[in-house]
């Protein structure tokens, strides 16, 4: 009798004792956010070559566009629910399993589905923070975005004057060195990789299974569309991340 590939990666699953879990944009789209490479992605609406770090610091007319747009895109990031791909991830920590949770994503789906703050490393930073430039004074994005709300144009930071800016990790910008660091030792030590809902196009996230699969990871991704590491993968299991995950899960012996 043949296996199907969701009983194979069931089966990886439950034999995973190091498993690391890279998540993309791709996770949340089932959640109303949508992402960045799809047609309909937030960077169709917007250009992403404007919204880079550089753009952001050099003057305020970047800084006023930037908060403008937010004004349409932040409600959409910040009443966002969970759905089944992000329990699911969650599930699987509870089962003893997770090694290590690595995501692109900055708005705080995972912490909402129930996943511990100790296993998750933010790669790209957070939305729900903001930072001073300055003076890296951090406030709640929530607080700086009522003053956006309330008609500040551009909110500078209250303490020094010094430029605010989301704490997430723009184009152009530096990548954290302590969670990249973080990711890539993860990467190194896993005996499971599992991509959920990602492009691989953004580097260094992409070279993530890369780097496991040189150290002998086996390699399993959960994406609707293909990715450029497919051909290094042991199973690629193609679809949505809330149904795939979910009948992952009830694949595997509990
Ligand atoms: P992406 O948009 O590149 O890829 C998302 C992937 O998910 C696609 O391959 C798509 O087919 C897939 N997908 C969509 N819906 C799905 C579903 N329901 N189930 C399964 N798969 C689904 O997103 P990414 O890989 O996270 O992008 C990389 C990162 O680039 C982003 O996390 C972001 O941090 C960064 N980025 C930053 C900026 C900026 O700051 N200016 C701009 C663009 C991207």
């Amino acid at each position: 009798m043949s296996v199907s590939p969701l009983e194979r990666a069931a089966a990886l699953l439950s034999e995973a004792k190091d498993l690391v879990i890279l998540t993309g944009a791709g996770i949340s789209t089932e959640s109303g956010i949508p992402d960045f490479r799809s047609p309909g992605g937030i960077w169709t609406k917007y250009d992403p070559n404007e919204f880079t770090y550089q753009n952001f610091v050099a003057n305020r007319a970047h800084r006023e566009r930037y908060w403008k747009m937010s004004l349409d895109i932040h409600p959409v990031f910040a009443n966002a629910e969970p759905n089944g791909a992000h329990h699911a991830v969650a599930d699987l920590e509870r089962r003893g399993r997770l090694r290590a949770l690595i995501t692109q994503n900055t708005h705080g789906l995972h912490q909402k589905a129930g996943s511990s703050p100790e296993k998750l490393i933010e790669i790209h930073g957070t939305a729900l923070e903001v930072v001073c430039l300055s003076c890296g004074e951090r406030l709640s994005r929530t607080e700086v975005q009522a003053r956006v709300e309330a008609g500040e144009a551009i909110p500078d930071c209250r303490s020094c004057g010094g430029i605010l800016k989301p704490a997430t990790i723009s184009f152009g910008q530096a990548m954290p060195e302590r969670e990249t660091a973080l990711a890539f030792d993860h990467a190194e030590h896993a005996d499971v990789f599992l991509v959920i809902g990602s492009s691989l196009a953004v580097r260094p996230a992409a070279d993530l299974p890369v780097y496991a699969v040189e150290a002998a990871a086996k390699l399993l991704i959960v994406n609707l569309t293909p990715t450029p590491c497919d051909r290094l993968a042991t199973i690629v299991l193609r679809g949505k991340a809330s149904e795939t995950m979910a009948a992952l899960l009830a694949a595997m012996p509990s």
